[in-house]
């Protein structure tokens, strides 16, 4: 069985204990593999490595950077098919999902870094004719970058790509739940030659090594993508040693349907939108507010699209639905089912663990695509994040009223919005407590743009400008004429 080492200086240990945790493939529930059990030793070894890495790197010109960057890109491309695999068996969802949207998306990322890196610019404001003051950005050092197992390789280099790019050295700790594509993505970076200590990834516990990580005194700043509460004491930690943070958080995200919306388009990715991914995507529309009008209408022809999904083996390319990513995460998304059968709530659709789709996943961890209706907006299940297949579908009266539904829960990461009212449509995209707003579309993305959420779903922005901006330190300087 193949164990995951840490891949620290360019090389592939083990963890400094020896320990090793179990790792899972949730489509069997059966152990695979194993992967490094790292802890504050680990994550010393690595800050050591990415600090002496940094002063040749950070003097790198952006074009050589920029040039290996492409060449990881270029190698995660040439093995997209041996990546997709792996990214399917670590975290359960189709393979087919996987080649087309997570791994592309990655190299994605690095590319777009890649090239920005080439285009930044600085500023220079004239002060009267009295001085010139121009900002001198510089990268800040050894970067830790903490990111969780949804979409792991996607979420992954969305945090190594601007930071390398912009001249930082990095240690990533990826989820401990889903390490293999981490594993590979090391591979690749030896394969383009990045210099050793450059890159670090130490895989572990987010209790261990996550902890140790956020509280190296060396490390001066921190990108986190994660649960809510994972932030708060990543915050509490880190606040105090005055790092600069950067948290992507959770959502309970609205997807807002008007009456005079095309609704073939709504309904269809009303589909996506709810149950991609299996319903684990940080954007994912949790909440389905659908205007009184036509709610019926709606709900007549949206459940038997949900029960058309395929909940199946990730390897079998039919398969829409697969596994959901631990046995944990399936008891909690049932949990909420149950609580939402408690609330009131009547389940149209799915709410339970399907028939094993062939023998390799009897043990598997799977949740029926589940719709459920008649729950009041402030109940748990409205109000938490359930990060799972199953959403809630509510009938609202008008624009107040859906702005009131949208805007009434502790998060503020993404909603939707379905009408052909331009106007409305904007009103609604000012009103709406988020940090992206789709009108009549859902996680179409481009890069350049700011991207992060409100309230509990996050602090600061990442993406484009913004991610480069926050790898660097302004640094003012006067020049009296
Ligand atoms: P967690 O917050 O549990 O974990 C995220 C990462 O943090 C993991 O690598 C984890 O390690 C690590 N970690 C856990 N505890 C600590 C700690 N005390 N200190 C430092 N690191 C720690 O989130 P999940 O992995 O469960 O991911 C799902 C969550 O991520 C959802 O809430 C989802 O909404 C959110 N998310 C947000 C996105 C956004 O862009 N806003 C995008 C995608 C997901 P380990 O797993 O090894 O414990």
């Amino acid at each position: 069985m193949r164990t995951i080492l840490n891949f620290i200086d360019g090389d592939a240990r083990e963890s400094s204990s020896g320990r090793t945790l179990d790792n899972f493939e949730p489509a069997t529930g059966e152990v695979y593999s194993q992967v490094a059990d790292s802890d504050a030793d680990d994550i010393h070894a690595a800050y050591l490595a990415a600090r002496d890495a940094f002063p040749a790197w950070s003097k790198t010109p952006a074009s050589e950077r920029s040039s290996i960057l492409l060449d990881i890109a270029g190698a995660i491309e040439a093995n997209l098919q041996r990546y997709a695999e792996a990214e399917s068996r670590d975290t359960g969802k189709p393979v087919r999902l996987a080649a087309t949207v997570d791994i592309p998306r990655a190299v994605s990322n690095l590319r777009f870094f890649a090239t920005a890196i080439l285009h930044t610019a600085s500023e220079l404001h004239a002060t009267d004719h009295e001085a010139l003051n121009y900002t001198l950005r510089r990268p800040r050092g050894v970067a830790g970058l903490i990111s969780p197992w949804n979409l792991p390789l996607y979420l992954l280099t969305w945090k190594i790509a601007p930071a390398l790019a912009a001249g930082n050295t990095a240690v990533a700790k990826p989820s401990e739940v889903t390490p293999m594509t981490a594993a590979l993505l090391g591979e690749s970076c030896a394969a383009a030659g990045l210099p050793p200590g450059v890159l670090n990834i130490v895989h572990g516990r987010g209790s261990e090594a996550g902890v140790a990580l956020t509280a190296h005194p060396g490390i001066g700043t921190i990108s986190f993508t994660g649960g809510t509460s994972t932030g708060a004491e990543i915050a509490r930690t880190a606040a105090p040693m005055f790092k600069k943070l950067s948290l992507e958080m959770g959502g309970k995200n609205p997807n807002i349907i008007f009456e005079d919306a095309d609704l073939d388009r709504a309904l269809n990715e009303s589909v996506r939108s709810s149950f991609a991914n299996q319903g684990q995507i940080c954007l994912c529309g949790s909440r389905i507010l659908v205007q009184r009008s036509v709610y019926e209408r709606f709900l007549e022809r949206f459940v038997p699209l949900v029960e058309k999904l395929k909940t199946g083996d990730p390897q079998d390319p039919d398969t829409t639905q697969g596994a959901v990513v631990s046995k944990t995460h399936r008891d909690k998304i049932l949990g909420y089912i149950d609580l939402a059968r408690e609330e009131g709530g009547r389940v149209l659709c799915g709410g339970s663990v399907p028939e094993p789709a062939n023998e390799r996943c009897r043990n598997g961890w799977f949740v029926t695509p589940t719709v459920i209706a008649d729950l009041p907006m402030d109940c748990r299940v409205n109000q938490e994040e359930i990060f799972g297949p199953a959403v809630t579908i509510t009938p609202f009266k008008d624009e107040d009223e859906a702005v009131a539904m949208a805007n009434c829960t502790r998060y503020g990461l993404a909603a939707s919005i379905w009408t052909r009212d331009l106007a409305r449509a904007h009103r609604m995209a000012e009103r709406i407590d988020s940090g992206t707003v789709w009108i009549n579309c859902w996680m179409v993305r481009d890069l350049r743009v700011p991207f992060g959420g409100m309230k509990d779903s996050g602090v600061g922005r990442e993406g484009g400008e913004e991610a480069l901006r926050f790898f660097t330190e302004p640094k003012n300087v006067c020049v009296k004429l």
